[in-house]
This record gives C-alpha cells, structure tokens and sequence, in this order.
C-alpha cells in the first residue's frame, strides 16, 4: 500500500503517497501555510520540513505560533553562530549549541577568549550567512566516515560525541549549511529549511564553560545569543533585558542597604536595617491577613532528630539537600552513636506532630498552622544567586487541616487570599492545575474527588486557570500561581498543594461525626512562597521605589542650613508619632545633593524645611514621582500620606504602571 492517510490537527485526514514530506503537505494545504512553515510535528516529535512520511500519522505544521517553533529556530541561530565562528576563527574546536529558554548558546574551544570586537564580527557574519538563504540539509553518513572527517578536520570533541551517541548505529545524522564546506554539524535536528528563514538575532554575551559542564575536563568559552521570528519581538526582549539589569535585586539590594552576602556564610542573608523593616512589614501584613482568616502562628523547633525525617520520607528523598548535624567528642573524632539531627528543610513535618499532639474531632477542622521560621537547604554554591536562591530561607508557610469534604471551600478561601495579597502588590498572576501524574500514591477515586473539589473552587473564586494535566506531585494534585511582574517577567510564587501522604505517614486522624476515625487532607500552602525571594521580586518589580506602605524610609526631612536641624528633628519625631518611618538627613550638604541622594535611595517623600517652613510650621513637600509639590502643613501632609499607605493596593498599581 503505497497511500498513507495523514491526520490533521482539526481532526480531518487526508491521502498523500508514501514519503511525502511536512512541506509538501503544508504546500497542499496552502501556499501561505508552506511559507510561513518553520518545521512540523509528526506524531508528537518535531521534525524538518523535508521529513519524509513512512506511516500513518498526525502531522501538525509549526509555524510562529508555536513554542515548539522557536525552539527549532533557536537551534538552528546556533548552527549560525558555529558556522560563523568557524569561518571566522579556524582553529576553534565545536562543542554543543542547544536551544533555551531564553535563546541558545554555543560552546568552543578557543585560543583565546572571545572579546565584546569578536561579538560583533561574528554577529555581522551569522547576518550575511542567513541573507545567503542557504538550505540546512540533513545527511546520513556512515559511522566511520563521520568520525574520520572530524577527527581530520580537528574536532576530536564531535568524534567523542559520535563516539558515545550512536554506538551500534551504521549511518550519523549530520547537518550542513549550503555544503559540508561552509558548515557541517553532528546533529539530530530538526532545524528551520534554510538560514534565510532566521530574521532576527542577536549575540548577548560571553561566559567561561567546561565540556560537559564539568570543571574536570576542557574549558570552554560560552556565546550565549538570542533569536526571535521578528525584529520587533527581539527589539522588546532586549529592553527587557536592559531594564531587568537596572532592576536586578542583588544590584538595587546593594544601592538601597539593603541586605548583603558574606562567603563564610554562602547563601544566607545578612539583612541589613532597611531590608529587616522591608521583611518585618511583609512578615507583619501577612500575619494581619492570616490571623482574621483563622490562622494560628506558631513556631517548631530548627532542629529534628532524623527519626521525624524517616517518618515524613524526608531522610531517604531529601537527605542531600539537608543539613545535617554531625556530633563530636572532646577529641574532636565524629561520633556515630550520638543522637542524629538534621537542620529543618520544611515545617510540614513538625506541623504534623502538633496536629497529632492532641485527640482532634471533625469540629477542630480546619486547622491551619502559619510558621515563618527559618529553614535550611543545602543548595550547591555554583547555584546560589542573590536573594532568589538561598541556603537559609523563610516562607509565609502554612497547613490546613482539613476533612475530605472540606477541600472545596478550604481553597475558595486560599484563592481569595492569593488573589487579595497579589492585587495589593500590583502583580498580575496566573493559576495552573497539576492533576493526577502516572506515578501517584493513594487511591484513583481519591484523586477524582480532590481534582473535582480543586477545580470546583478555582470555579467558585472566578480564577481563570490553565490545566497541566498528570504534572501534580505524586502525593496530590496542586495549583500553583505564576505572578507577571512590571516588565513583563513570570516568576512561579504560590502554590496550594494536597498532600494525603503525610497525614498517613504520621498516622494522623481525627473523630468524625460519626465517631469513627478519619484520615485528614493537609494543604500546604504558601502566598509569597520565601520571603527571600519574593522580595528580590518585589525589588525587581518596583526598581525599588516601594510603594509608601512597603518603603523602609517613608520619608526624609531636610533641614536647608544647620539653624533648621532642631525644626527638622521636630517634624521628625511628629512624623515618627504618627506612625511614619522617618529621617533626617542633617549633614552639611547642598540642599539639591541632599534631595539628590534621597531621590536616589528612592524614598518616597522628601520634607525640605528653611526659615520659612521653621516659622510656619510648615515643610516644603517633594515626591520621589512628582518632584516639588509645595508648601504643606504637617497635619495635611500626615492625613494624606496615611491615605497613600491604607489604600496600598491602588497605590502599588499606580506606580508600577
Ligand atoms: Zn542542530
Ligand atoms: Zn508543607
């Protein structure tokens, strides 16, 4: 049978002979469709446009619509970037060239590294590249003559590749541009038909890299670049990127005071005063949500005996990213037969001895315990970044307790929580469902009814969500919650997770209405997720200039000459009576390098006082937004800014946008 019947992505189906390519049958289906074609999906694999149809298949055709697209397209601009590099430097060796989220990289071997010259030489060569339009073809060569032209041609890097990638193969799938001479790759693809096809790219930067990601083997100099299908696309992202630089927590962090890092305690913070205000606020709002809600704060020991670990899984799962307690006598020699303890990665488990730690009756439920003390991660150095990737952390943690029944309404009141707190830091957000993955513990019927009850309360809260069918834990479904900050960035924050296996492990239950024992659901869940992180967010999305409510500085008074310091420090305390957090700058500077550096701390208002202001009772307001607002009385300054900092929601939204 020579036909082979082809299915659609609308579910028709067409009859085309055996070996017609993806492109052929984008050209079928229309002209405008064989343009616009990057690659296609053939049964759920991306392949290239020339693939030939061997069996029946969905076939789906990628065009800029599709992620799986700009995959390809990325992978093929690092194909560019070798070729380019290679024409330009003839000695490099190639290494890999993967697309990522953000773009693609290369890695070479090089003489010497790469310099921000080279960057642009090699950036307007990829250019002439793509302008030749030179088709990307895939060829088959025998094993053996693959390994013997590149070992020839001096790449012993790609022989070692072949070498361990298709061991047992007969033919190498290898890629050219134009002919072997311009370019040739050891790939698998699928790449775009031809360079002409990548309009819009662009080299970013350079890094040192190892082979294999291995410190141990030969290093490398990375290029890492970006590719999207339009200039406009590209031209956005590289304004993103500059704006993310100026924003960047560990820089705005330093400028403000307002933590700082030491090596002799890699990835745990030192919060400095500005940045311990920052984090008591939010501490302290958080607990001004929970408490009405019906939440108790409490506070679990930092230390367990590794028996709570066993108990919850952790000391078989987790154990490496923990730290753990080693024990010594007097002549300093370990001992093993001490007690052993391990520092607290997560609250679960001790939440779950307080819920065990008395009879509990349908009527207790739910229970929700909220805890932000500090937990410890043994992350690897190489991956700590700023406040975004900490070995010491704390979350706006919490568990419910809750009886099967009660899993609806329990996360009606989760979601109006999330959706209160984000509105109140002008952050937009999205919620993915995580149902059922094909490993999971418990019972199916289990599941049902938890993924009906979630999906019923995301109905009841009007939260629009999306649904990441088989992505849940293996312990219970959960929806987590990506927030979009200012520049358009998503960053994965809260998330409510059903957990059945805990409560079972701990053997916990409760007395039904029925008197029967029974088997509680607990949902971790937590808004901000670290306090760590969610503020190098909130840095990043305000540039730092918070909202009044959040600034750790509201306001600073600035006294014109020496004679206004004893006013200055008057109007000081009454702000500080009022509630305010303020300063005064009392140094003997000029006036505007005072406002100067206020502006710059990003304090939101500035209360210059002279003469005039001194006899008046009076400031001469200035806004870190609106520059010279006037003179104000005090008492209508103070009634204003109040204003500002109660309706903290509006606000945050005002000045973001
Ligand atoms: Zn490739
Ligand atoms: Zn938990």
């Amino acid at each position: 049978m020579s036909e082979l019947t082809i299915t659609l992505p609308d579910g028709s189906t067409k009859s085309v002979p055996r070996a017609t390519t993806v492109g052929e049958i984008a050209a079928s289906i229309s002209p405008r469709l064989a343009q616009a074609a990057y690659a296609g999906m053939v049964n759920d694999r991306v392949v290239d446009l020339t693939f030939p149809l061997q069996e029946d298949s969905k076939v789906r055709i990628l065009t800029n619509k599709d992620p799986e697209a700009l995959t390809v397209y990325r992978h093929s601009t690092a194909h560019l970037l070798a070729a380019a590099v290679t024409q330009l430097f003839p000695k490099v060796q190639c290494g890999i060239g993967p697309p990522t989220d953000e773009g693609f990289f290369y890695d070479f071997v090089v003489e010497k590294p790469f310099v921000p010259e080279d960057l642009e030489a090699i950036e307007k060569r990829m250019k002439d590249i793509a302008a030749g339009d030179y088709v990307y073809e895939r060829q088959l060569w025998p094993r053996d003559e693959a390994i013997r032209f590149f070992r020839d041609r001096g790449e012993p890097l790609k022989v070692q590749l072949i070498e361990e990638k298709t061991e047992g193969q007969k033919d190498v799938s290898v890629y050219t541009i134009k002919d072997r001479d311009l370019f040739v790759d050891f790939c698998v693809g699928p790449h775009v038909p031809a360079s002409g096809r990548l309009k819009a790219f662009k080299l970013l930067n350079t890094s040192n890299a190892y082979w294999k990601g291995d410190a141990r083997n030969q290093p490398m100099q990375r290029i890492y670049g970006t590719a999207f299908f339009s200039d406009k696309e590209l031209q956005a992202y590289l304004t993103q990127i500059e704006e993310a630089k100026k924003r960047d927590h560990r820089k705005v962090g330093r400028e403000l005071g307002l933590f700082l890092f030491h090596p002799w305690a890699a990835g745990s913070t030192f919060w400095l005063g500005k940045g311990t205000t920052l984090y008591n606020l939010l501490a302290n709002y958080m607990r001004g949500i929970l408490f009405p809600s019906g939440y108790v704060e409490v506070k679990t020991p930092l230390v367990f005996n590794k028996a709570l670990w066993e108990t919850s899984g952790h000391w078989s799962h987790y154990r490496a990213n923990m730290f753990l307690i080693e024990h010594h006598d007097e002549d300093g020699k370990a001992n093993a037969e001490a007690e052993q303890l391990a520092l607290k990665a997560m609250n679960c488990p001790g939440h779950m001895l307080l819920f065990a730690s008395e009879v509990r009756s349908y009527r207790d439920l739910p229970l929700r315990f909220h805890e932000q003390t500090p937990l410890h991660r043994n992350e690897v150095s190489g991956t700590l970044s700023g406040l975004t990737r900490v070995r010491q952390l704390s979350q706006d943690d919490a568990h419910c307790f809750v009886a099967q029944d009660q899993i609806a309404e329990e996360v009606v009141r989760l979601l109006g929580l999330v959706q209160r707190v984000y509105a109140d830091f002008g952050l937009q957000f999205e919620a993915k469902l995580a149902t059922r993955p094909p490993e999971f513990l418990g019972e199916a019927a289990t599941w049902d009814s938890a993924e009906a009850q979630l999906k019923a309360a995301l109905e009841k809260a009007a939260q629009p969500y999306t649904l990441n069918e088989g992505d849940g834990a293996f312990y219970g479904p959960k929806i987590d919650f990506d927030v979009t900050d200012a520049i358009g960035r998503k960053w994965q924050c809260a998330t409510i997770q059903l957990d059945y296996q805990m409560p079972a492990r701990f053997g916990l239950k409760y007395i039904g209405a029925d008197n029967a024992e029974h088997l509680p659901v607990v949902i971790h869940r937590a808004i901000f997720g670290s306090f760590e992180r969610f503020i190098a967010i909130l840095i990043e999305h305000y540039a730092g200039a918070f909202p009044l409510w959040l600034a750790p500085i509201q306001a600073i008074v600035l006294p014109i000459a020496d004679r206004h310091v004893t006013y200055a420090q008057s109007v000081r305390q009454q702000l500080a009576d009022a509630g305010f957090r303020a300063q005064v700058d009392e140094r003997q500077e000029k006036i505007g390098y005072k406002i100067r550096e206020a502006q710059l701390q990003k304090v939101p208002y500035m209360l210059v006082v002279g003469d005039k202001e001194a006899a008046e009772g009076t400031v001469a307001l200035r806004s870190r937004v609106g520059g010279d607002l006037g003179s104000r009385a005090l008492d209508a300054f103070i009634a204003s800014a109040r204003g500002e900092v109660e309706t903290k929601g509006s606000q945050a939204r005002q000045e973001v946008l």
